[in-house]
């Protein structure tokens, strides 16, 4: 094909990608986001099939391989995506990084092998450089990913797993993988290198298990996210080795959004990325926060729904519960009576709410609630100034006032929703658990707080009936 229209086309599937991404940004233009970058990738592959001669329209064997897989790709994408539930995202994110990663591995160690070794071709030492970078991040992502999964999904001990020493051996382990990937690219005979490059192979993908390991499961979405980025770096790294200016643009775009993801992220938990990689949070219940005195006061459904039947401002507060329970829609159905009786309702959104980034805005997007009823943190806490009602629904560390007034505590410094500002708080949650951070929360034992025990979903829908019977 002519290089001018292949580029030309590439180009057109990049802008579809950038305004895919751009539109991703809101909840209201997500969808359709979505349907226009994965249209500019498949023009991106249908092009790349004819550009590099891939389809051979008289050989059906070509047609058999690449109907084939493309049927099955389809198939097992199509079914996973509607089969994963919204709280398991993050797993599924983290598999698919993982592939990419590992495709990209493949990819790279490929072109090596078929070139340099098969044909005895001369490489450049930039493609070898490219070639090893897409190994080694590829390697990284993909096992590094799969534990990931593991952990979020339960397959292993979601508990960061620290020993003695272990940032020597992880050190030591990186340093090696480094010394690997330079040999590679600098030994001149070809064959010797390609002992370099297995070995790389091998030590990237025990990097990827042993920097995961020491991380906690409640940290994984951000580590997902870092991983996400590693895998847009390799592609774009493989796009070198291959010379694919469309893969080199799409990686690097995955880097960039997945970097700036993670650094949201970080800010909204404020933790450094240091931190979270490195600290082991998670592998003991932290230490330093202050004790909190005091009891917590339960109260009935039947007593809470005469205070939300004379309330005039609500504000609900969804967490990490809300998902457990899928209480959305229930949620959905009192913040619509409460409305109908003459309150105002909104919803206070903080941004790690959850257990992924946006986890709240989808649940509830799913739900229907509309959109200019979900406030941002700096906006809902103004609301909550004036409210009347504030209903956490199994929210814990993004409401737990330690954030803003211990110093001691581990979470001191997030942003967090004031939800104590409401005159009156209803938290709902099972028991006294603690949140992801294993802290315990003062609010739930302030004067103003009542504790409505039992799975959420279950309490919503006890609080709508006792609307409907009135
Ligand atoms: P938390 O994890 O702090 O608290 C969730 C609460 O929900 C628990 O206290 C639990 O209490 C309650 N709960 C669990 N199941 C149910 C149920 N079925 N019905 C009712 N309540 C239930 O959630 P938050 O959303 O407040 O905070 C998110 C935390 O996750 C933050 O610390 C954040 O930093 C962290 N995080 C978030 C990420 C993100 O991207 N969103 C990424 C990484 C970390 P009980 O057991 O008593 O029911």
């Amino acid at each position: 094909m002519n290089p001018s229209i292949v580029n030309f086309v590439y180009i057109v599937a990049s802008v579809l990608f950038i305004f895919g991404i751009k539109m991703l940004g809101k909840a209201e233009t997500a969808r359709k986001g979505n349907a226009i970058s994965a249209v500019g990738m498949l023009i991106a592959v249908v092009v790349t099939l004819f550009d590099r001669q891939i389809l051979d329209f008289a050989d059906a064997y070509s047609w058999a391989i690449l109907g084939g897989s493309l049927a099955l790709g389809v198939i097992i994408g199509a079914f996973a995506a509607k089969k994963v539930k919204m709280t398991s995202m993050p797993e599924m994110v983290a598999l698919l990084n993982g592939f990419g990663g590992l495709a990209s591995l493949l990819v790279g160690w490929a072109d090596y092998y078929f070139k340099a070794v098969a044909n005895s071709a001369a490489v450049d030492t930039f493609t070898k450089i490219a070639t090893v970078a897409a190994v080694v991040i590829g390697g990284i992502t993909f096992t590094g990913s799969v534990y990931a999964w593991g952990k979020l999904s339960g397959k292993i001990s979601g508990r960061a797993k620290v020993y003695a020493g272990q940032k020597l051996v992880n050190g030591f382990v990186a340093l090696v993988t480094l010394v690997a990937a330079i040999s590679f690219s600098a030994w001149p005979d070809s064959n010797i290198a390609y002992y370099a490059l297995i070995a790389s192979v091998v030590l990237s993908l025990l990097l990827g298990v042993v920097a995961v390991m020491p991380i906690g499961g409640g940290d994984m979405p951000v580590v997902i996210s870092l991983l996400n980025s590693l895998s847009g770096l390799a592609a774009s790294a493989a796009g070198f080795v291959i010379q694919n200016n469309v893969l080199i643009v799409a990686g690097c775009l995955v880097g960039a959004s997945g970097v700036i993801l993670t650094v949201i992220m970080c800010k909204s938990m404020n933790r450094t990325l240091g931190n979270v990689l490195f600290s082991g949070f998670g592998s003991s219940s932290s230490k330093g926060a202050q004790k909190v005195d005091g009891e917590m006061k339960a109260i009935s459904t039947d007593d809470a729904y005469y205070v939300l039947e004379a309330a005039q401002n609500v504000v609900f507060i969804p967490g990490y519960g809300m998902a457990v329970a899928q209480a959305q829609h229930a949620v959905k159905e009192l913040a619509e009576i409460l409305e109908n009786n003459g309150a105002e309702v909104n919803f206070a959104i903080h941004p790690v709410a959850g257990r992924m980034p946006g986890h709240m805005n989808v649940l509830l997007a799913e739900a229907d609630v509309p959109y200019e009823q979900l406030k941002e943190m700096e906006e809902a806490n103004r609301i909550l100034e004036t409210a009347d009602v504030a209903i956490v629904i199994g929210a814990n560390d993004v409401v737990n006032p330690a954030a803003a007034e211990d110093k001691g505590s581990p979470i001191y410094g997030m942003p967090i929703i004031e939800a104590f500002k409401a005159k009156t708080v209803f938290a709902l949650k099972r028991g006294k658990g603690t949140g992801f951070s294993g802290l315990e929360n003062s609010l739930f034992f302030r004067p103003n707080t009542r504790m409505i025990y039992g799975d959420a979903k279950a309490t919503v829908n006890e609080l709508v009936s006792k609307f409907k019977d009135k």
